[in-house]
């Protein structure tokens, strides 16, 4: 049976996996979303053996159905490779008797992202050829800080592709912010927007749902797709680690196969912890997913409440991936949550568009109840840096002490002994500044001093990603207004205004 994908607002928008990874985003505004949870035979005592690689073709052949096994064959061994400095790819490290962080920060940006935009350009660029599509694709893309850099380094000089990145001047760190102006690569696009990613995030989206726009971009030549979660590329290759870090779980003894777990998730736009409710669909055994916020706490709200409210001030936080008020994926869950009504879904999100908030009437409790969710301070997450460091010297990234901090405390309050999994989503070595503070109690630090201090600290060598960045050539210097972003894409395709 085919999987469909169907938008979350209009039941007559529907797609094979590879139509809605090539269209990125449905064109009404909706989120393409599997309507039937594919089988998928999750036999953990044989896939202790499994590879990354192994697990990854499982899961992908299961959800990306209209891709040839040969296809998914090229796609994950062009992703999968020697751009992970682990053979292992993503690795699981026990902390204490029931806490375990799923490293998912091994591969060429050292965050999260690039365990699912190491293979998107190879999904993209597949489909593109599946369909005899004859116009270049354009990547727009919204980022709080890691999406663009690791999106860049995915689809950098990939034929037939052009990349337009946008991120908030001044809301990220300034290795995330090098790393993005410092990109090589002919078809790729840096613009640093006066505003916040949310600005991005709905500029971006408005950009795509403008069917002037796509007709003017359809005449150059041009087709948008989307690299940020809300492409369903994105979320099916993150499935793939939490069953993989399940099974390395049951092979090191640590659980049985069919053993409860908790998985807790440091959480933006809700696409790593949505990616793990689609694990626990599929037969991963979950207890609790628990999403974890930092102090843009409005998912907190949500899940304690049931309404969504984003009218509120905007925080600048240490871990800026986060700082996120309008969270893109949940739309998916509410989407599930509403037995698929696509008129509920879009009303919901309309109502957040124009009124700001949104509650939700009668839901699936069963889905809901799965859901856990807590926030910590900033004060908390730096505490919870240093905890874990006098512990076991081991040394986490802000975005990943946000999740240990609220798991703590979701244990202090429940007493529950589960064991857990935390998606430890950056290396410390991207927020250097933030880590060394909360350790040593040293301000003022540079991100580059702060990475010496780092290394000599962790004991852990300092990784490509940041080596050299001091001295690299800054390649994109372009700042523009919110208003102006449209002007600015205009601009790169050199489309003709009408
Ligand atoms: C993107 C990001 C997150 C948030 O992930 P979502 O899928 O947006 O919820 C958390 N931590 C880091 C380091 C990230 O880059």
């Amino acid at each position: 049976m085919t999987v469909l994908y169907q938008s979350t607002r209009d039941a007559k928008l529907t797609a094979t996996a590879s139509q809605a990874i090539l269209q990125g985003l449905a064109t009404d505004g909706g989120l393409f979303t599997p309507l039937n949870i594919p089988r998928v035979n999750l036999d953990f005592d044989r896939l202790t053996s499994a590879s990354y690689q192994e697990v990854a073709k499982l899961i992908l052949s299961a959800f990306l159905d209209d891709f040839t096994s040969e296809e998914l064959d090229h796609c994950i061994a062009a992703a999968y490779d020697h751009k992970f400095d682990v053979p292992a790819i993503a690795p699981l490290v026990k902390l204490s008797d029931h806490q375990y962080h799923l490293e998912l920060f091994h591969g060429s940006t050292i965050a999260f992202k690039d365990m699912a935009l190491s293979i998107l350009p190879h999904l993209m660029t597949t489909a593109a050829k599946k369909h005899a599509l004859e116009q270049k694709i354009v990547i727009l893309t919204a980022t709080s800080g890691d999406t663009g850099k690791a999106a860049m380094a995915g689809f950098e000089d990939v034929p037939e592709t052009e990349i337009i990145v946008f991120y908030p001047r001044g809301g990220v760190s300034k290795v995330q912010e090098l790393q993005m102006t410092t990109q090589t690569g002919e078809n790729t696009h840096v613009v640093a927007i006066e505003g916040n990613f949310d600005d991005a995030q709905t500029q971006v989206k408005k950009m795509f749902n403008d069917a002037d726009l796509r007709e003017r971009l359809s005449e150059a030549g041009y087709q948008f797709s989307s690299a940020n979660s809300m492409n369903i590329g994105r979320l099916v290759p993150q499935i793939v680690y939490y069953v993989y870090a399940y099974a390395q779980l049951v092979k090191s003894g640590e659980i049985a196969a069919g053993e409860l777990i908790n998985i807790v998730v440091p959480t933006g736009n809700f696409g790593n912890i949505l990616a793990a409710y689609y694990a626990q669909q599929i037969g991963l055994p979950a207890k609790k997913l628990i999403c974890a916020s930092n102090e843009n706490k409005v998912l907190t709200d949500f899940f304690k409440t049931k309404t969504y409210d984003k009218q509120r001030e905007f925080k600048v936080t240490t871990s800026p991936s986060m700082d996120i008020l309008v969270s893109s994926n949940l739309e998916r869950l509410i989407f599930h949550l509403v037995g698929h009504s696509a008129e509920q879904t879009a009303d919901l999100m309309q109502g957040l568009s124009q009124e700001g908030h949104y509650s939700l009437g009668e839901v699936d409790e069963d889905i809901l109840s799965l859901f856990e969710a807590g926030y910590a301070t900033e004060a908390e997450t730096a505490k919870e840096i240093k905890r874990l460091f006098d512990a076991t010297g081991y040394i986490q990234d802000p975005h990943t002490a946000v999740a240990s901090a609220v798991y703590q405390a979701y244990v202090r309050e429940s007493g529950d002994k589960t064991p857990t999994v935390v998606a430890s989503t950056a290396s410390p070595y991207k927020f250097p500044v933030v880590a060394v503070e909360a350790i040593t109690g040293q301000t003022g630090l540079s991100d580059f001093e702060a990475l010496g201090e780092l290394q000599q600290l962790s004991g852990v060598e300092l990784p490509r990603a940041v080596r050299g960045l001091e001295v690299a050539p800054v390649r994109h210097e372009t700042v523009v207004e919110v208003a102006d972003m449209q002007g600015a894409v205009e601009r790169y395709l050199g489309l003709m205004t009408n």
